[in-house]
């Protein structure tokens, strides 16, 4: 599938330049050059980009993919499209190596968890590449594995075989593994709901990582008792592990005893800005709103729909012409939906953008997914094409990344070969819940 979007000439790629210290050693002459560049309209942009990957594909003829994720701004998802790319969502990306096993060389502009959930179920002659290995989904940011295993530990300890983990597709392949160990699986966004339900028939307690928002509306879908709903310390704060006691569990220990789903304290600042005063606002002007479910939940209940990515990017392409249309999700997804929206006569706008000064925040973009722009995916093809792209920018299972530092911890073979077994029961668990009900 296409998206529907397409670079106009004269209009200027939106990605604001990145500083030149911002870019890895073998990736700043392709930045210099990109900087020196007149101006970004595709008519200056497309001949430079055209000139590095043009010969790499002409090297790699139909084993190399190019991929990005809806959120990507800066015109990439057109880029990527304009080369013959895919863009999807992170459960779309994740199985587009294992569908298509003649791709080879798999080049991703997105953020690292999307491009280790292609690695993890990829075939052992594909190879996944990011564009910029600093370019990481700030909820996952919140949930490394040095954080969440030693919590997890502590409750293995209370639970034992009563605890199952379940972890969104926004973790590390460390907590997949973590997940896949516990007899539990991964889950979407759009399945969520599916695979806590499965999981709580597993165990009596389910831990749901990383996303606190996603896990309270999954709760309140499946019509959980909320007292029976419990979070973990706010992981902005804490930014590490902790023990497990009364201040650090929501109601202390005598609720995580009851509780049957146990929540972690991460959340994505891009869906947390919305409240219910913003769906209001627009409703009572007689606007449809939906939301993504990474939202506040009072902010999910007061919206006329929610769901995933490819729910929001459905409602907008299935509108009838004339609907006028609210997104409360990522900016750029809502940009390129206004954009497809007003090829067909569907008016669409963003949850946070109210013309009134009394409402203080406007949407925002994933700041951190848009840090792959045109010199990272002119760069990495072109030294991919001369065999000499830099290690950091290859992606293999159970790599522990700082996206802060760019540093990145590896597995060796044996412990990959581990975790990647135990990551990938999780995700065929999920498949095995969504397709077949278990
Ligand atoms: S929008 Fe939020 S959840 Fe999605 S990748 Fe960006 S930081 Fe992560």
């Amino acid at each position: 599938m296409t998206s529907g979007l397409q670079l106009r000439p004269g209009i200027p790629i939106c990605q604001t330049d990145l500083p030149l210290d911002w870019y890895q050693d073998e990736f700043r002459p392709y930045a210099e050059e990109y900087l020196a560049l007149p101006d970004r309209t595709p008519e200056t942009v497309l001949p430079w980009l055209d000139s590095y990957v043009r010969p790499a594909q002409d090297h790699f003829g139909d084993s190399l993919l190019l991929l990005a994720h809806y959120y990507m701004g800066g015109e990439i998802v057109k880029l990527v499209e304009r080369y013959g790319g895919t863009v999807a969502d992170s459960y779309a990306l994740a199985l587009q190596a294992t569908r298509q096993p003649e791709k080879k060389i798999i080049v991703e502009s997105a953020v690292h968890f999307m491009a280790e959930s292609i690695a993890l179920l990829a075939r052992e002659d594909q190879q996944t590449w990011i564009t910029n290995p600093k370019a990481g989904c700030t909820m996952e940011m919140m949930a490394k594995d040095h954080m969440v295993l030693p919590v997890a530990d502590q409750l293995l300890e209370r639970y034992g075989d009563d605890l199952v983990c379940v972890a969104y597709m926004n973790t590390s392949g460390r907590l997949k593994a973590l997940a896949g160990r516990t007899g539990g699986a991964v889950c979407t966004s759009s399945n969520a709901h599916q695979v806590v339900e499965w999981a709580l028939k597993q165990g009596s307690k389910v831990m749901f990582v990383p996303d606190a928002h996603l896990g309270a509306n999954t709760a309140h879908r499946l019509g959980l008792d909320p007292s029976r709903v419990v979070r973990l310390a706010d992981a902005e704060r804490t930014r590490g592990a902790f023990p497990l006691d009364d201040d650090h569990v929501e109601g202390g220990l005598a609720a995580l005893d009851q509780a049957q789903m146990i929540l972690w304290g991460a959340y994505c600042g891009v869906h947390t800005v919305f409240t219910p005063e913003h769906v209001h606002w627009w409703q009572e002007r007689n606007w449809r709103v939906i939301v993504h479910p990474e939202s506040r939940l009072e902010v999910v209940q007061a919206a006329d729909g929610s769901g995933s990515t490819k729910y929001l990017w459905d409602q907008m392409l299935t509108a009838p012409a004339g609907s006028r249309l609210v997104i409360g999700t990522e900016g750029h997804f809502v940009r390129n939906a206004r954009e497809v929206g007003r090829s067909r006569g569907v008016e669409i706008m963003h949850l946070a953008d109210i013309p009134d000064a009394n409402f203080g925040t406007a949407g925002c973009g994933c700041a951190t997914m848009s840090r792959n722009d045109p010199p990272h995916l002119a760069g990495i093809l072109d030294l991919l094409r001369k065999g000499c792209a830099p290690d950091a920018n290859r992606v293999l299972a159970g790599d522990a990344v700082d996206e802060i530092t760019g540093s990145r911890e590896r597995l060796d073979a044996t412990e990959r070969l581990q975790l990647t077994r135990e990551a990938r029961s999780a995700l065929e668990r999920m498949i095995a819940v969504v397709e077949h009900g278990a």
